[in-house]
């Protein structure tokens, strides 16, 4: 009788995840400052003789008070070197995790604003990077996010310092922050040159904000992948077009819980998103902040009602929307596809 149990309850999409654990899964949704474990920040603080971080010091309760910690965060990475030392470890983690490939966002602007300079910091992710692939894995890709609410002139800044150093693992510009501070269609020129020097355009849209941002973000600053893009569930018009366009969704399931952009006691538009068929894939956003795993949204994902070939579908999503050159992007749809398709989910 147990065993019948067991089986009922993994069929009604309740899975662990320590099952996800051992497939490969690439997370096209996670940025490096929010990937920092507070033992590594306390390491941080240590060298620069200033007090470390007591538990509650990056507590939140609201999107704001997640931007606060998120900044709190940034003030530990001083040095290059620190940026390498953050990469290995998010490369660290995500190998424990069973993640073989990664596009990471950092925040360039937070850390020119205190002095550092763009060039260096970009190249020590450069050899972060390197260094995390000859450990094993994952590779890694990537996106300078601007901050929206800082306005337009910074962001030309940043696309400036892009194009004065490029580094061939730096393949995309975003913005993120406050969706409502500026108008996307302030940025639309600045994204039209960062896309015409060959930068992909990946944009943080409908989190916080209306279902209108999503579409702005495609069709005003040319995103081919939109971060959390949740408001869409709203709009039956936006996900049939989104669906036409085959936009992808990078969607963070514990990030917009945490932060309140979908309100707990709510059911989170995962499902319906996925059953409209709009292309989707897992992400962890700032897997420290938010005590979560890429392993972890897989099975929040059947919590929200995802069954197994709908899992799999996502996850090889993850390869074909991925930035990686076409060869790489196939290498890593066979592989991901070769494994889940023999994944046999425990029954109990
Ligand atoms: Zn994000």
């Amino acid at each position: 009788m147990a065993g019948t149990g067991a089986r009922q309850i993994a069929a009604s999409g309740v899975r662990r995840a320590g099952e996800f654990r051992h497939l490969p899964k690439a997370d096209l949704h996670v940025h490096l400052e929010g990937s920092l474990s507070r033992a590594l920040l306390c390491r941080f603080a240590h060298r620069q003789g200033t007090a470390g971080l007591r538990a509650h010091d990056l507590a939140f309760h609201d999107f704001d008070g997640f931007l606060r910690a998120f900044a709190r965060v940034c003030s530990f990475l001083r040095r290059p070197l620190d940026f390498q030392l953050a990469v290995q470890a998010l490369g660290r983690r995500l190998r424990r995790d069973g993640v073989i490939h990664a596009e990471v966002f950092f925040s360039p602007q937070v850390h020119t604003r205190r002095g550092l300079k763009y060039a260096d910091l970009a190249n020590a992710l450069e050899q972060g990077a390197r260094l995390v692939q000859a450990a094993g894995g994952p590779s890694m890709l990537f996106i300078a996010d601007g901050v929206r609410q800082w306005g337009v002139e910074p962001f030309q800044r940043l696309l400036a310092d892009l194009e004065r150093h490029p580094f061939p693992s730096v393949v995309g510009i975003g913005l993120g922050g406050l969706e409502e501070a500026i108008p996307s269609r302030a940025f639309a020129p600045a994204f039209a040159a960062a896309r015409a020097r060959g930068l992909f355009a990946v944009v943080h849209a409908g989190e916080t904000g209306p279902p209108a941002a999503v579409l702005e973000a495609v069709e005003l600053l040319g995103a081919c992948r939109v971060g959390h893009g949740v408001a869409a569930s709203q709009d039956g018009e936006l996900l049939r077009w989104l669906r036409r366009r085959k936009v992808t969704l990078d969607v963070c399931l514990t990030s917009n819980r945490r932060t309140g952009a979908c309100p707990a006691g709510r059911p989170h538009p995962l499902a319906g998103l996925v059953g409209a068929g709009v292309p989707v894939t897992l992400g962890s956003d700032d897997p420290a902040l938010f005590h979560t795993t890429l392993s972890g949204e897989y099975a929040r994902a059947a919590a929200c009602g995802l069954d197994d070939a709908a899992l799999r579908r996502v996850a090889g999503q993850a390869a074909r929307a991925s930035l990686l050159p076409p060869h790489a992007r196939r290498r890593l749809l066979a592989t991901l596809e070769a494994a889940w398709r023999a994944w046999r989910p425990e029954d109990g």
